[in-house]
Formats: C-alpha cells, structure tokens, sequence
C-alpha cells in the first residue's frame, strides 16, 4: 500500500537533477512545487533559484510553478524567478493544476517531469497525474506543526521506499 505514495526517483536537491540531460532524453518540460523545494517556505526567489531558471531557458525546457499557496506568494516568486508560467492554489494532489501546468508548457505526461519535497501532495498527485515525479529534500527542516505531522508519516512510507530500492539494486 506504500508504494502508492512512492516517487519515481528521489534526489538531494531541485538543484542536483541532471537538466541537460533529462532535455536530451526527451523531456520538454519541468513542473516545480516551489516551498521547500526551490527555496526555504515563504522566501523570495534566491541568486540559485534565478540561476536555475535562466539555465533551464538556455537548455530549452519549459517550466512552470506549482503551489498550493495563495496567489501573492506565487506570483511575486515566480516575478523574481523569472518564471513565466506559475499556478496557485494548485490543490495537490488533485491533477487539475497538473494538467493545466502540462497546457500552459505545451507538454504531455510522457515529456514532463514533476520535481518537489512532499510525498503525500507533490509526489502523489504527479503520480495520479501520470507524470514522472522526483522527491527532493525539504530545503529548511524547521517547519509548521501540521508539516511535521505529515513529515513522520512520510518517513515511514520512505523508510520502505529506501528499503525496496536497496532490495531492487
Ligand atoms: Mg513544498
């Protein structure tokens, strides 16, 4: 029943996956949560994050920001990102906001790819969504109380989630 919530593949940071590559293969577009994700909750778009933007320009994906925050959050991070394409209040993990991100790109599921840190609205809804998801590491660990609550439900599923991809290796 775990392996409902697991993602397709799990990395450090938003900020280690292999663009260039991934474009190479065939991806054409990127969706991103953005709390915890590109930068710490609540933080404005940081030197890394424009970086990131700029670079996923120049290597020719499309990307897109996926929130469930409010509209001002969203849309002053995606201004200062530099990122053209954003949605709010993206009710994770339904897939209305997947799919429009998908219309908005000019993408499908089979050459976008959904990138964010919670397991149980980014990752579960990518996959109820049919794109290819990776899980990241939540940038600040300090977090609200409902957070962390969800937090020790997810590391159990991930403890069997480390545990299947060991046995798998
Ligand atoms: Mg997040």
């Amino acid at each position: 029943m775990f392996k409902t919530f697991y993602p397709d593949e799990d990395v450090v940071s938003a900020y280690d996956i292999p663009y260039e590559r991934l474009y190479k293969s065939g991806i054409k577009g990127v969706i991103f949560d953005i709390d915890n994700t590109l930068v710490p909750h609540g933080a404005p778009a940081d030197d890394r994050a424009k970086e990131l933007f700029i670079r996923l320009n120049e290597i020719g994906l499309k990307t897109c920001l996926l929130s469930n925050n409010k509209e001002p959050r969203v849309a002053s991070f995606a201004k200062s990102a530099g990122s053209s394409c954003y949605i709010f209040r993206g009710n994770k993990p339904g897939i209305g906001g997947y799919k429009k991100a998908m219309e908005r790109m000019g993408t499908t599921t089979k050459d976008t790819i959904f990138v964010g840190d919670q397991l149980f609205t980014d990752v579960y809804g990518a996959k109820r969504a049919g794109i290819y998801n990776i899980l990241v590491k939540p940038i600040n660990p300090k977090e609200e109380i409902q957070i962390v609550l969800k937090r020790a439900l997810e590391a159990i599923v991930l403890y069997f989630y480390h545990r299947d991809k060991k046995k798998a290796k």
